[in-house]
């Protein structure tokens, strides 16, 4: 008698998402994809998702996204925890890839000072904060997305070749807005001399502001391939000031680009 042959299930990935410091604007994002949000929880186990999930588990993982950044002991040692888990480690947003906003005054030695405006001078005794950095300030990432917030629909890209374990490049971060932005035919604001920072910005957007007479303000984060030391002094040429300039390049730049707009507006 010939034997039966029963094809074999491979089970679904499991998916775990997570928040830490940050307005939690890039897990809104997906939950946001109202058409796909079913799709997303049937192309994977959603073992933890707190803001869409009951019965949340902590176990191994296939895949950890995190949005937000790392500002207190606490999430460095829950972020340690979830890398050991996880075979995938995926930063989601400005904050958990580059500090994020909070960490726009990165390296002015001022995080006491800030601390203590904000909870007065009580030490504090449960969190031990400290100045914001990305995740892989601590662990390993493997991949990221830029956005303040992430985009949807390059988010539910990656995420289906993600959890069929392909290959995936999660954001168009080589290139710069202006590569969109020509794209869309839009002339250049910066001909009106207005701020933009699209040449030093990751594309992913499809030039969004530039597109609705807006400068860009930087918050995909940096572009892989981009010339600051240009920028720069395009922006002086322009009349901008040190202090404007360097203001707004800090503000989604992160920890990393802080310090590199720092010594060159030194210069
Ligand atoms: S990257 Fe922006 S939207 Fe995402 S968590 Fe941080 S602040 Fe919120
Ligand atoms: S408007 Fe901004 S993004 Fe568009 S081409 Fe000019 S500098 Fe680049
Ligand atoms: S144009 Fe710049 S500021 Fe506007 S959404 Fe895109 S990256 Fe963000």
């Amino acid at each position: 008698m010939k034997e039966k042959h029963t094809p074999e299930i491979s089970p679904k990935p499991r998916v775990g998402f997570y928040n830490f410091s940050g307005c939690s604007g890039c897990l809104l994002t997906i939950l946001n994809c109202e058409d796909e949000i079913l799709d997303v929880f049937e192309a994977g186990q959603v073992v933890s998702f707190l803001m869409a999930n009951r019965g949340n588990v902590e176990k191994n993982l296939d895949i950890a996204f995190i949005d937000g950044s790392v500002t207190t002991k606490e999430q460095e040692e829950f972020l340690l925890d979830i890398r050991k888990r996880a075979k995938k480690l995926v930063a989601l947003g400005n904050c958990a890839s580059l500090g994020g906003l909070q960490a726009m005054e990165t390296g002015r030695s001022q995080f006491a000072r800030r601390y203590q405006k904000v909870y007065g001078k009580t030490s504090p005794t449960i969190i031990k904060a400290f100045e914001s950095k990305p995740l892989d300030a601590f662990v390993k990432v493997d991949c990221s997305q830029m956005g303040c917030p992430i985009d949807g629909k390059q988010f539910l890209f990656a995420y289906a070749r993600l959890v069929r374990d392909l290959p995936t490049e999660l954001s168009l971060s080589k290139v710069p807005v202006c590569t969109e932005c020509k794209w869309r035919e839009n002339q250049c604001l910066l001909l009106n001399d207005e701020l933009c920072l699209g040449p030093v910005t990751a594309a992913g957007c499809n030039a969004r502001c530039p597109s609705n007479n807006t400068g860009c303000i930087g918050c995909f984060g940096p572009a892989d391939e981009q010339n600051l030391t240009s920028e720069i002094n395009l922006l002086k040429s322009k009349k901008f000031s040190k202090e404007t300039i360097e203001r707004k390049l800090r503000l989604f730049g992160g920890t990393r680009f802080a310090e590199q707009v720092k010594k060159l507006l030194r210069k």
